[in-house]
């Protein structure tokens, strides 16, 4: 399941993709059991009460709720990356609210998913994502997508 596309810049080891699927990586903190996502970058635990300063990489569920969304209609300015030739597309943004942890998490919702068929509290689920940087390389990202019959939303099952 994995196609050799990076992860962008600043998410390395933030998810994972292979035989085992694709899912979002926490940091679990070895004392107390916290977690982190993203995962953190310097020692010490997210709870102010623990002094655990190591960390495991934990998948977390690729199922959730949607607990808000927006969407962006409008091209951020320079220099936000965009590949040369290219028309901004607008795109929604997700808040989704983990099944098993209840952490929220931000994500783009998959491409050709309108954000009027967006309802908080619909399933989503998590699928790897694909950017294109400003140099028009290809870059792993997440997206999450209505679940289940996602090309229900898409109108690509009447296509
Ligand atoms: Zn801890």
């Amino acid at each position: 399941m994995t196609d050799g596309i990076p992860a962008a810049p600043g998410t390395e080891g933030w998810f994972r993709e292979g035989p085992d699927g694709f899912a979002l990586l926490a940091g679990r903190c070895t004392a107390c059991g916290a977690l982190s996502f993203p995962p953190r970058t310097v020692p010490g635990c997210p709870d102010p009460g623990c002094e655990g300063l190591e960390q495991s990489p934990e998948p977390l569920s690729t199922t959730g709720t949607l607990w808000s969304y927006t969407d962006a209609r409008y091209a951020p300015p320079p220099p936000y990356p965009r590949p040369p030739g290219t028309e901004f597309e607008p795109y929604a943004l997700a808040a989704v609210e983990l099944a098993a942890e209840r952490m929220i998490v931000l994500g783009q919702v998959a491409p050709g998913v309108p954000t009027g068929a967006l309802q908080v509290g619909m399933t989503m689920e998590l699928t790897p994502g694909t950017l294109r940087s400003s140099a028009g390389v290809e870059e792993r990202v997440w997206n999450f997508r209505p679940a289940p019959n996602y090309e229900a939303y898409t109108g690509e099952a009447q296509a």
